[in-house]
């Protein structure tokens, strides 16, 4: 980036919206304004109000610096350090999944079971919180819900307690770390249990996005069995958390819906098992 001409707003957006482009981005104009506004700490409709203000040395540094990481494969949302989901805005870091659109199902889905009982106070455990989009997203909707929130990695649980300090429902959280049900304490039962937990397979890992797996937590996303192990073990030992009438929710990929359903159905400890779709008609989670 040289030449006597100026660096104006617009100049740095055409010429990065090229260049990441050329690097193989498919969305290169929206993430050169996204990590313009976070450079110069501006909103999006200000990159066009001052599209001919020249940007001084110390904020094209800065932009720079995030241009050649977008280049280099970092998703966008860690540059950032934040995503939306369910149209709120969430703390992302490379210790947690990246939000992704189809998960806004489970919580759709778990909101509109909280709402068929109005009045009542619901306790809800969620499994793998990771930056506690679910917990948070479903307390911020339903007043009456209290949540524990549980996951393996201690570094997630502190992405997820800032999420739902920002999203102020932090008095209605509590965060315990452990593997699945090993935080959650003796003899508690809930009313629904949800969770988005691992369950890519290994023999997947070849068709996923690369950036995905250069950059996303693995410990979030594989799972053995085919992607089924981490499922059955919630669908084994969640009945004994679940109150009766209680609800589980629960992600998975399209590519092993059906056996999950029959891991649940071989369990005997639920009824009314059903499979539903994400916005592609995928199979993707099961109620
Ligand atoms: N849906 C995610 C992906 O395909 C996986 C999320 C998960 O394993 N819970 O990358």
């Amino acid at each position: 980036m040289s030449t006597a001409e100026p660096w104006t707003i617009g100049r740095l957006l055409n010429w990065t919206t090229d260049y990441l482009t050329s690097k193989g981005s498919e969305e290169a104009r929206l993430e050169a304004q996204l990590l313009l506004c976070h450079a110069l700490k501006c909103q999006k409709i200000q990159l066009y109000t001052r599209f001919e203000e020249t940007v001084d040395e110390d904020n094209r540094a800065k932009f720079r610096e995030l241009v050649k990481q977008r280049a280099a494969g970092i998703p966008v949302a860690y540059l950032l350090g934040d995503s939306e989901f369910y149209s709120m805005a969430f703390e992302v870091t490379p210790d947690v999944l990246i939000p992704r659109p189809e998960t806004e199902h489970l919580v759709i889905e778990t909101l509109d079971r909280v709402k068929g009982r109005s009045g009542e106070s619901l306790r809800l455990l969620e499994l793998g919180t990771g930056s506690g989009i679910i917990a948070v997203s479903i307390a911020k909707h339903a007043p009456k819900v209290t949540c524990l929130a549980t996951d393996i990695s201690g570094k997630a649980l502190e992405v997820a307690q800032r999420n739902a300090s920002k999203h102020k429902v932090d008095d209605r959280i509590e965060f315990a770390e452990g593997d699945l049900f090993a935080a959650v304490p003796d003899g508690e039962k809930f009313d629904f249990i949800v969770s988005n937990p691992p369950y890519v397979a290994e023999s997947e890992r070849s068709m996923m996005d690369a950036q995905v797996i250069a950059h996303e937590p693995h410990l979030a996303l594989f799972a053995p069995e085919e992607g089924t192990a981490v499922l059955r073990r919630i669908l084994e030992e969640g009945a004994d958390y679940l109150k009766s009438g209680g609800w589980m929710l629960l992600e998975f990929s399209p590519m092993i819906a059906q056996r999950v359903a029959k891991i649940a159905e071989e369990t005997g400890n639920y009824d009314q098992i059903s499979i539903g779709k994400d916005l592609a008609r995928h199979d993707r989670y099961l109620v």
